[in-house]
């Protein structure tokens, strides 16, 4: 199957570097929601050598201060999903980086917590 990761039209990309470049999701979970995404083709964080993971945690503060000056939310969340069992659906890795806001849901305790939905608030 092709990868959508390995196909994303070059003129969608917002930032790049060497090893990673950034799209908007297409399904934003809130507005600014993007992705952090290596060049090359790696499934999983896990599998990722230094240089990769160094560059893409450099984009993601790259792409922090963008949407910083854009969309100015009040928080952030930071997310990988590793694995189909973690709900991992696209197989080439990706950060997501989701813009959080004041008011977005009713209470936000626990934030990413929240991937077992019933755990969240403790
Ligand atoms: P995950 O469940 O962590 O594998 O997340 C896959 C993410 O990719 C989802 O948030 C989708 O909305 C997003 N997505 C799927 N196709 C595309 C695409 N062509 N461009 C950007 N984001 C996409
Ligand atoms: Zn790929």
């Amino acid at each position: 199957m092709t990868c959508i990761f390995c196909n994303i039209d070059k003129e969608r990309i917002i930032l790049e570097n060497e090893d990673a470049f950034a799209v908007y999701d297409v399904f934003p979970v809130s507005k600014g929601h993007m992705l952090v995404i290596p060049k090359k083709h790696i499934k999983n964080y896990f599998d990722a050598d230094e240089q990769t993971k160094t560059h893409l945690w450099k984009l993601v503060d790259e792409c922090k201060e963008m949407a910083d000056n854009i969309f100015a939310p009040q928080g952030y969340n930071i997310g990988i999903n590793c694995g189909e069992a973690a709900g991992q659906t696209v197989m080439h890795l990706h950060i997501h980086l989701i813009p959080r806001y004041k008011g977005d849901i009713e209470n936000p305790r626990g934030g990413v917590r929240g991937v077992i939905p019933d755990k969240r608030i403790y």
